[in-house]
């Protein structure tokens, strides 16, 4: 359908041991690149190895922050062969990502082939380690060498490959996390539900705070309020709280996460009341004081699910389950991981195969 060309690297990196990986340090041997102008449009698309690009020193990426990614992952089943986890849902949100800053959309299939053939290419470095796997990072940017502030006519997308080992080393163990109060990472209107370079630059000052206060992610509040629950670090959140899983809805300056989308279909087809909707401070810290808070925990491509042991905000500090991951957390990790590594049968159409 699509012809990609690829131009094969001549020498090939030494690998890394799979417990030596860490995440998104190592790159594989090859990347996807193509190019975008106002005049042609998306072009020159093609596979290539694994090099530093070129840039104007004026291009708009660097000044101005038009830069949107995404993040997904390859998993090798037991076997051998290889899959990707909702890749199609990735890719829209790519582009949904793009409209919010003026970016040129891509075409979806196209980058689905090109990150299926891309994998294929280096498929030896998907690694075999339970729960490690392969972190796919598409990304797309302005490089118009141009400081006046103008509509976008130049952009380059990329694909890179970055084998990476399982979050959980030493198993699945649950986090502190404060609650910040003075910064906030998006505001309604603003760019929280795209996933944009930005976003994250704007979070850095809290998680720094907060990782020399020895908390491992910051819990956001809403930019207006500061009353509602939206994320924790660069994850989704979700509690149960008297039987219920409530997680907060999308208003705008919550990114829509793939893993949150599959914890909601995996709940409801579990009969287990799912809530997505307002959740304020104030009724999280009732339900502690009530001890109807049975569960926390965060929600992502790369920690799929990750338990909240304890919770500060002030002065006020709160273990959650007794420092231990609770059994829907528990089962909502066993149940992705599973179809990701085709332990368990993929009823739901999840799966893009990469090559058998
Ligand atoms: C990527 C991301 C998530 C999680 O999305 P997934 O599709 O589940 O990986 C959540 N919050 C933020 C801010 C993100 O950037």
């Amino acid at each position: 359908m699509y012809s990609i060309p690829i131009t094969k690297a001549t020498q090939l990196k030494a690998k890394t041991p799979s417990d030596k990986l860490g995440f998104g340090r190592v790159f594989t041997d090859h990347m996807f690149a193509m190019q975008y102008t106002a005049q042609e449009g998306w072009h020159n698309p093609r596979i290539l190895p694994y090099a530093p690009l070129s840039l104007s020193p004026a291009a708009a990426v660097l000044h101005y922050g038009a830069e949107v990614f995404e993040g997904l992952k390859a998993y090798r089943r037991a076997d051998g062969g290889i899959q990707m986890f909702r890749p199609q849902d990735n890719l829209r949100r790519l582009n949904d990502s793009a409209e919010r800053l003026c970016l040129p959309q891509i075409d979806e299939a196209l980058a689905l082939e090109a990150m299926r053939q891309l994998v294929e290419l280096d498929a030896s470095w998907v690694p075999a380690d339970n729960g490690a796997s392969l972190y796919i990072r598409p990304f797309l940017f302005a490089t118009d060498p141009d400081l006046s502030l103008h509509g976008i006519s130049n952009a380059e997308f990329y694909i890179i490959l970055s084998p990476s080992g399982s979050y959980y080393a030493e198993g699945v163990s649950p986090v502190r996390i404060i609650i910040e109060t003075e910064d906030v990472r998006a505001v309604r209107g603003g760019t929280g539900y795209a996933k944009c370079g930005g976003n994250y630059a704007a979070a850095n000052r809290a998680g720094d705070r907060a990782a020399k206060k020895g908390f491992a992610q910051v819990l956001w509040l809403d930019g207006v309020q500061r009353k509602y629950i939206e994320e924790v670090g660069s994850m989704n959140v979700m509690f149960k709280i008297g039987g219920k899983v409530v997680t907060p809805q999308l208003t705008g300056s919550v990114l829509p996460g793939i893993t949150r989308r599959s914890c909601i279909e995996l709940l409801k087809e579990w009969d287990i009341p799912v809530e997505e909707r307002l959740l304020s401070v104030e009724e999280l810290l009732t339900a502690m004081r009530a001890g109807t808070l049975e569960e926390a925990f965060g929600c992502g491509t790369a920690a799929v699910v990750s338990p909240v042991g304890e919770l500060h905000y002030g002065d006020i500090s709160v273990r959650v389950n007794d420092f231990k991951i609770g059994p829907i957390t528990q089962r909502l990790y066993d149940s992705i991981t599973g179809i990701q590594y085709g332990s368990i049968p993929d009823t739901h159409g999840w799966l893009y195969p990469v090559c058998e």
